[in-house]
């Protein structure tokens, strides 16, 4: 699958940070675990829609998440609000990790297929 194509499901629609047409060298790694586990046949993007809600995840399970997926990301260490050592108050995620704590709401996925969609 195409970079191109998955932004058109996941960054597009679901980050406050897409830039159309800016080509960025790197991916966060949110998309890229959502993007393997829709390969994997393992999720619908026609579903995402459905995941967005303003629900809390439970802090244990968030504070995972974001250990999981964001430790991993390139743009942690500089480009990225919400995970900076001191994040402005209205700092949010990107659409990858809005996603996926949906999906771990929802109970789509455990933070396990997390674990085991990982390099
Ligand atoms: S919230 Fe920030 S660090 Fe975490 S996956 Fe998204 S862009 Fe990367």
């Amino acid at each position: 699958m195409s970079k191109t194509e998955f932004q058109e499901y996941i960054c597009r629609p679901f980050c406050d940070f897409y830039k159309p047409g800016v080509k960025e060298e790197l991916l966060c790694r949110g998309a890229l675990l959502l993007e393997r586990l829709v390969r994997q046949g393992r999720l619908n993007p026609q579903e995402f829609h459905s995941l967005l809600q303003d629900i809390p995840l439970p802090p244990v399970t968030a504070a995972t998440l974001e250990a999981v997926v964001c430790a991993a990301c390139p743009f942690q260490a500089e480009d990225c609000d919400f995970r900076a050592p001191h994040p402005p108050e209205d700092a949010r995620p990107c659409g990858g990790l809005l996603l996926l704590g949906g999906l771990l709401r929802s109970g789509w996925i455990a933070l396990k297929d997390l674990e085991e969609a990982k390099d």
